[in-house]
């Protein structure tokens, strides 16, 4: 207007980089940054009242030792800036769990980052990584923050995809070709970034898979950045194996975890970052300008968590099968075609049998037709990637993503509304 009026701008264009963030996640509309579909999902939930099985947060407390412990910290004076690297006692505990777990005996004191969730140990990896142009590549689906920071660095993106195909029997299975995924690290590879336990498939990446994949990044001197959040919350007597602990893999690995998902504390951000020291401090050297440091009084708390008994934590992923059997069965018989996943949070459900092939439009009813939300699970692809022809089983944009880290009584009610929508049609 005012340039019409022949005056200065009243007030400078808002562009810059992080367009290309929305962009790349498919939330540039009108020039503006539109929220990510897990908090558009959650204030619907919380606007119709409807059962919120959309974003992946529990709606139970933490084991009562570690929210003690957060109690006591903010009580006894735990509220000033930690320590850059984190608190000692927290860098010890994840150099314990880790030695303990996966035999993997990393330095706390130059081997460990604590971060603020690991959305910022995500981030800083990145930023800290990749010059313009370096490729990143990942499973497709992918958790949307992947799209986002390595459009923000200036990366491009390759993914390959999970094939998700029905068994003919009304189950969902997923599988990644391991000969695929090798095949597509390249020269211009810069950073593997690989998301297991995975969100939004539950997917454990095979150990066939991470060798080969081990093994390209060795040939083409990519960096292994994993995501290993839901490392905890396996099921069916698998077990999370980190690609660090691989022969040879420790130099070239960037390792990611938080303990938002195994304590059920999202809200408190705590993650962590183990790798070699020079890949420890570049990523350092991102996060000191960005957070610098993060949330005192929750990290001896989170030492305190890592630190339950080993039954403690089987217990925690044990509750959540029994939750995702409640969810999985409960949607079978209502006659969903469904994943039933070995790890994480979420289920896959498919609404083709009731005549829904556009998932994106039927979460956006669902909450006022059914009382729940779920997440459409295009969100998890680019926008911009070719529709999936798929083979064997659904186009994936046709499913839902629907989350069973939720209390009984709220998965109870999710269910109930499921079936009078689908009795209804
Ligand atoms: N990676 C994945 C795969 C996730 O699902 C999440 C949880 N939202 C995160 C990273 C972020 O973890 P945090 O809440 O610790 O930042
Ligand atoms: N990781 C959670 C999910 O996938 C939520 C994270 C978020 O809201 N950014 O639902």
């Amino acid at each position: 207007m005012s340039e019409t009026s022949g005056t200065l701008p009243s007030a400078p264009s808002a562009r810059g980089p992080w367009m290309r963030a929305s962009r790349a996640t498919g939330l540039l509309r009108d020039e503006q940054a539109q929220a990510t579909i897990f908090a558009r999902m959650s204030a619907l939930a919380a606007s119709t009242g409807a059962a919120n099985l959309g974003q992946g947060f529990p709606d139970t407390d933490p084991p009562e030792p570690v929210a003690e412990a957060a109690v006591a910290a903010i009580r006894g004076g735990v509220n000033q800036y930690p320590p850059g690297r984190g608190e000692a006692v927290l860098r010890e505990a994840i150099a314990a769990h880790q030695r303990r777990r996966y035999g993997l005996p990393w330095d706390p004191d130059t081997e460990v980052l604590v971060t603020t969730g690991a959305t910022e140990a995500l981030a800083a990896t990145l930023l800290a990584l990749l010059e313009p142009g370096d490729e990143v590549l990942t499973l497709e689906p992918f958790y949307d923050q992947y799209a986002a920071m390595i459009a923000l660095a200036g990366g491009v993106h390759r993914t390959v995809p999970i094939a998700i195909t029905d068994d003919g029997a009304g189950t969902l299975e997923l599988d990644v070709d391991p000969e695929v995924l090798a095949a597509a690290v390249g020269p211009h590879t810069r950073v593997i970034l690989l998301n297991t336990p995975h969100n939004p498939t539950g997917l454990l990446l095979g150990e066939g898979a991470q060798r080969a994949l081990l093994a390209a990044a060795q040939r083409h001197d990519a960096v292994i950045v994993t995501d290993e959040v839901y490392e905890h919350l396996v099921f069916d007597g698998f077990a999370h194996r980190p690609i660090a602990a691989l022969p040879g893999a420790a130099e070239r690995t960037v390792s990611i975890s938080s303990a938002g998902k195994t304590f059920s504390v999202t809200g408190w951000k705590i993650g962590w970052v183990t790798a070699r020291p020079a890949l420890l401090t570049a990523v350092l050297g991102v996060k000191q300008w960005l957070t610098f440091v993060s949330g005192a009084p929750f990290q001896g708390a989170v030492a305190a968590g890592l630190s339950l008994p080993e039954e403690e934590l089987s217990r925690i992923a044990t509750d959540l099968a029994g939750r995702r059997d409640l969810l999985v069965g409960g949607l079978r018989e209502i006659g969903f075609r469904v994943s039933r996943p070995s790890a994480g949070y979420f289920a896959l459900a498919d609404p083709g049998p009731f005549g829904e092939h556009d998932a994106a439009a039927l979460a956006e009813r669902l909450p006022a037709e059914a009382g729940v939300v779920g997440i459409p699970l295009g969100a998890f692809y680019r926008p911009e990637a070719e529709p999936v022809v798929p083979v064997h089983g659904p186009d994936p944009r046709t499913l839902l993503r629907l989350a069973f880290c939720k209390d009984r009584p709220t998965i109870e009610r999710a269910l109930e509304g499921l079936e009078s929508w689908a009795r209804d049609r």
